[in-house]
């Protein structure tokens, strides 16, 4: 039980990387909060940790709003005793050129994920900084944090800005014992990835089996996807990491895509 009785907001969590997150934490005896656009969705994994045994509720939230990242904080702080640990999670993919990217589509990618994890931290931050346990901030990058690809502008930027943020997070949280790092995987097959893989597809003109073998798993060591169960094992590792000596940092997790 390495979290035993954290609290856990963890954005994006109904689905893909942020459930298996939530799963895994809550084995590891943490308190859960399901935060998530999709409430019927977050609900419904609330329910099935429940019945698992764990303490869990899902909560609505559009992380892009400031109101409701602070309604939904609030309310998580209130149903469990504060926060102990932040996954900023939540996350789109948008592909084009940048020549035919459309400035909403840009605007709403960086909001999504730069927005959304800057006033997720700020509101977690404030409770993390009051109640004087130190905290873990756990940032979802990806291999886009560090590497581009054909087609993500929007998205290889704002995964860039995430290491910003942590290294900046680490540094003013230290003192309070909060901690602030990145994780970066390699392609998951979630529903974010799934989504891509017909629309590169068109965009590229290959077949959908070339996007995988050629594009997606090309640099990889061994042709292999990352997994959902990899992810969740390195956001365990920075939750329960018990000291500063592990913040403002970017772990990549990737089968090799991405050597640093
Ligand atoms: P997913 O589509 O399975 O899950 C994303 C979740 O985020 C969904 O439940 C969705 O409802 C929620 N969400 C979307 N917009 C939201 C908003 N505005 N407010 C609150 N919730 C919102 O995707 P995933 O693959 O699990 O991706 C999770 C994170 O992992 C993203 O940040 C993504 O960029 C990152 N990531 C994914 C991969 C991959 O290959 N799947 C690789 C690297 C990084």
């Amino acid at each position: 039980m390495q979290l035993k009785d954290k609290v856990a907001f963890i954005t994006g969590s109904a689905s893909g990387i942020g459930k298996e997150i939530a799963l895994l934490f809550a084995q590891e005896g943490a308190k859960i909060v399901i935060a998530d656009l999709n409430k019927a969705a977050a609900d419904a994994t609330a329910a099935e940790l429940q019945a698992q045994g764990a303490q869990a509720i899902g909560v609505a939230v559009d992380v892009t709003s400031e109101d409701q990242v602070d309604a939904a904080v609030e309310e998580a702080a209130k149903a469990f005793g504060g926060i102990d640990i932040l996954v900023s999670n939540a996350g789109i993919q948008i592909v084009h050129p940048v020549e035919e990217f459309s400035f909403a589509d840009w605007k709403k990618m960086l909001a999504i994920h730069l927005d959304g994890a800057f006033l997720t931290t700020k509101a977690c931050l404030k409770h993390m900084y009051a109640q004087g346990r130190g905290g873990s901030v756990i940032y979802m990058g990806s291999v886009h944090s560090k590497e581009a690809s054909l087609l993500k502008a929007p998205y290889v930027t704002a995964k860039h800005g995430l290491i910003g943020l942590a290294k900046t997070v680490a540094k003013e949280g230290a003192k309070h014992g909060v901690r602030a790092n990145v994780i970066c995987p390699g392609f998951v097959r979630t529903p974010l990835v799934d989504k891509q893989i017909p629309e590169q597809a068109k965009t590229l003109g290959i077949t959908e089996e070339e996007v995988i073998r050629n594009v997606m798993l090309k640099e990889t060591v061994d042709g292999e996807f990352t997994t959902v169960d990899d992810v969740a094992r390195v956001a365990l590792l920075f939750a329960a990491f018990p000291t500063n000596a592990l913040t403002g940092q970017s772990l990549v997790v990737s089968h090799g895509w991405f050597m640093q």
